[in-house]
């Protein structure tokens, strides 16, 4: 059972959690497979998950230096962005909802961290970190509320989220360069995946990869303010989502 008394993910069912823990074990793994209906099969390098500071992209290395106070590390996974700010001596809680890789980050020596969805989370935190597409776990664009309404609870006051995404048009470009959308998508960054890993299929999710503009929109609506703070090299970038003062 997890915190709040709903029962957490099925470690018989938790293919990424798997893959973690085989390859903090050996040093190796199985294919980490993202499986799609829209797109084709893709794989997670179980290495990329294990990354250090140095081979960090650009956006997470400008999200930890800009990581203070109390610090949250949502969908933590095996643990990077927690391990590194550990070592510069900096107060870090991590959460997962994948038991096996709550698991892994333990031995690997993340000092607080918990099985926790990030949706029930209590506590107040300055900065609440979302790397790797780390907004993804929203969902989709009508969920984009809730997690305002969530961050109302737990972002103490001044406090910053620093999360990334993608615009992904470029996915929907046709041969002319023209963005053609599926009209049945109502927007083109809400995905289903399911991950595998050798005979383990997790339960389906839904993920969400959101242009900046749409950010800024969506945040605008439920009182907070996006900046873009960087930007990747494939229409990646930071945002850092503070609340907007009340104008009296
Ligand atoms: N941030 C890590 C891992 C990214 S993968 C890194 O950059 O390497 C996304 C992680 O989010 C997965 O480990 C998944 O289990 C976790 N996750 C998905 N939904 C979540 C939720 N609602 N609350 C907390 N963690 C969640």
């Amino acid at each position: 059972m997890g915190k709040n008394g709903i029962k957490g993910m099925d470690i018989k069912k938790d293919p990424m959690g798997m893959a973690i823990t085989d390859y903090h074990k050996t040093g190796n793994a199985d294919r980490l497979r993202v499986l799609s209906p829209m797109f084709e099969e893709d794989e997670i390098p179980l290495q990329t998950l294990f990354r250090k500071y140095e081979e960090m992209p650009i956006i997470e290395r400008k999200a930890l230096d800009l990581a203070k106070g109390k610090i949250l590390d949502v969908g933590a996974g095996a643990g990077c962005h927690s391990l590194v700010l550990q070592e510069r001596g900096i107060y870090v809680t991590a959460i997962d909802i994948s038991p096996l890789s709550v698991e892994t980050m333990k031995k690997r020596g993340v000092k607080k961290v918990s099985e926790q969805d990030f949706f029930t989370l209590d506590g107040r935190y300055d900065t609440i970190l979302m790397l790797m597409n780390g907004i993804g776990i929203v969902g989709t664009l009508e969920r984009l509320q809730e997690f305002f309404c969530h961050l109302d609870k737990i972002l103490a006051p001044g406090g910053q989220v620093l999360c990334d995404s993608s615009d992904i048009s470029y996915v929907f470009e046709d041969d002319n360069g023209m963005i053609d959308i599926p009209p049945e998508m109502e927007y083109y960054g809400e995905h289903s995946f399911r991950m595998k890993y050798k005979n383990v299929i997790g339960e389906s999710f839904e993920w969400l990869y959101i242009d900046a503009d749409t950010l800024k929109e969506k945040a605008a609506n439920n009182g907070y303010a996006v900046e873009v703070v960087a930007e990747g090299e494939h229409y990646d970038y930071l945002a850092r989502i503070t609340k907007k003062l009340e104008t009296k």
